[in-house]
């Protein structure tokens, strides 16, 4: 995968109104994005995905929505205030902003790929007697390369653990890592950053009350435990989920949606007793795994990868990596944040925020396992997944179909109701047909154009099926139902969409593998 997929990507985003720049009559605004009339209904439905698989899956799962604004001294307890740093480094050539820790991890990232390309040319070459791990451990090139890798690997989590900006500093120099803009090594000293964005809250500038933009959603779970737990009546172990936004002032924003200054989380903190945290970690790990796989993409596009630095509040943590066409990235973080929290807000507010737990006759801060997603990661590898340019067509007239192969139960258009002509009852027809689903289904009717060009259109955004409506429907009730992806095409009763449709574009199909 290229650059070049991933612009592709970004005008087909724009182009079919998923995605916009923000403020584009304005020429923009860094690192922030619109969702257009069908980017907001994928996002709806990657969002009820992730909303129902928790809290009608887990019976201990409830959700609530609380308020960006929050006390600041939320985020003084929670370490946001102090620690919530990127490290920066500057180009001096090119004026260009990196993060520091990317610059290495990309670098280290070229070491594996190396070794990878080494492993593909001998496997070409040895073909089926050829031993992975054998040569592994006795290639000379691949073992100098690990060697390097194994070298800048150590280095860089000693120095984030430190909090040595020199040593990143250094190691940045040491393997002579170039600016991608202007070529050239010539770069500032490191130094960090904070994320949080601020405003003031109230009239007078005395008496103004500084408050920040949350940067994750996660803070506003943890001050209304108590509320939840009591109100509710919540037993441990229990969860509380929710969705909303969350604001970063990111140093490097040049990723479309991958990196935004404003964008949207879904987390849940899973409260538990102390000491079970391991055990529930990787349950959760687990059904994760499985919400993403479940939408049937190549198990080779997921990973897992382990923090090299946990950060303040963790004692184990791991991320879910998807390969975006700039290479395998984070899209979830999996993370067991002890009792870090809560016991900071004990310690904060002056109040106890702990549990009596009848079976143990004792009460105790829980400890806590987080799972928390950004919505428009998840959204923009869907689209990459997705996003196909196909041959289609005989010798005699070839043709290119761009189709987005997505999971039915994301897309934003489920079905396309197309009279053939727009005469002959044809289009009330189509209407007749929206009329009775379009309580269940998305909807689209189409008229303009030829059916070719109408199909090319709904591959286009992703609609799993195209119904058409010529003269024999008038006669008996039956119509031409076009799949997608196969773009095979059958006649079929009218009375039989609902059932085909529902059977396809359900839930129900993906919980049931969650929760196997
Ligand atoms: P990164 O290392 O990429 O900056 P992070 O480890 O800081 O991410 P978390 O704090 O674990 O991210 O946030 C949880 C999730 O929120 C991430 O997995 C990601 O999906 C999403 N997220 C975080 N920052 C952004 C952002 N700037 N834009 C879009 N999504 C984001």
């Amino acid at each position: 995968m290229s650059d070049d997929v991933f612009k592709k990507l970004v005008s087909h985003c724009k182009e079919y109104g998923f995605v916009f720049p923000s403020s584009e009559i304005y020429d923009g605004l860094g690192a922030v994005y619109d969702y257009g009339q069908l980017g907001v209904e994928l996002k709806n439905n990657i969002k009820k995905y992730w909303w129902d698989s928790m809290v009608l899956l887990h019976e201990n799962v409830v959700g609530i929505d609380s308020a960006i604004f929050m006390h600041p001294t939320i985020w003084k307890a929670s370490g946001h205030v102090d620690a919530f740093n990127d490290p920066l480094i500057d180009n001096k050539d090119s004026k260009k902003r990196y993060r520091a820790d990317v610059l290495i991890e990309e670098l280290m990232a070229k070491y594996d790929d190396k070794i990878e390309k080494e492993v593909e040319k001998a496997r070409k070459k040895f073909g089926d007697s050829f031993d992975e791990t054998v040569f592994k451990e006795t290639n000379q090139r691949v073992l100098e390369n690990v060697a390097k890798r194994n070298e800048i690997h150590n280095r860089f989590v000693k120095a984030l653990n430190d909090s040595d900006l020199v040593e990143l500093k250094a190691i940045i120099e040491d393997y002579e890592v170039v600016c991608p803009v202007s070529g050239t090594k010539n770069w500032t000293d490191v130094r960090q950053f904070n994320l949080m964005f601020s405003t003031e809250m109230g009239s007078t500038a005395d008496g103004a009350l500084k408050i920040y933009l949350r940067p994750e959603t996660a803070q506003g779970i943890f001050v209304n435990y108590l509320n939840v737990q009591k109100t509710g009546r919540m037993k441990i172990p229990f969860g509380i989920a929710q969705i909303g936004k969350a604001f970063r002032n990111e140093i490097v924003a040049r990723q479309f949606i991958f990196r935004m200054r404003e964008f949207e989380q879904m987390e849940m903190q899973f409260f538990i007793r102390p000491g079970s945290e391991m055990e529930w970690f990787e349950k959760w790990k687990n059904i994760r795994i499985k919400w993403h796989k479940a939408l049937g993409f190549p198990e080779r596009k997921y990973r897992f990868h382990d923090h090299d630095k946990l950060a303040h509040y963790a004692n184990a943590a791991t991320d879910i990596e998807f390969e975006m066409p700039f290479g395998f990235k984070e899209v979830e973080g999996i993370h067991s944040r002890t009792d870090f929290d809560l016991s900071q807000h004990e310690k904060f507010c002056g109040k106890k925020l702990q549990y009596f737990d009848p079976e143990l006759n004792q009460s105790y801060t829980p400890y806590v396992i987080e799972t928390s997603i950004g919505v428009d990661r998840m959204f923009l590898s869907m689209i990459a997944a997705s996003y196909c340019e196909e041959e289609v067509g005989s010798d005699d007239k070839k043709d290119t179909r761009v189709v987005l192969k997505l999971p039915a139960v994301l897309a934003p258009i489920k079905l396309a109701v197309l009279p053939l002509v727009k005469k002959d009852g044809m289009p009330e027809k189509a209407r007749e047909i929206i009329n009775n689903l379009k309580f269940e289904f998305n909807c689209q009717y189409d008229e303009k154009d030829s059916i070719g060009k109408r199909y090319r259109r709904q591959d286009a955004i992703g609609t799993p099926f195209c119904v058409t409506i010529d003269h024999t429907t008038l006669e008996d009730n039956t119509v031409t139902i076009r799949y997608r992806d196969t773009m095979m095409q059958e006649r079929i009763n009218i009375s039989d969409l609902q059932s085909i449709i529902g059977e396809q574009v359900s839930m129900k199909n993906l919980f049931r593998k969650i929760m196997e």
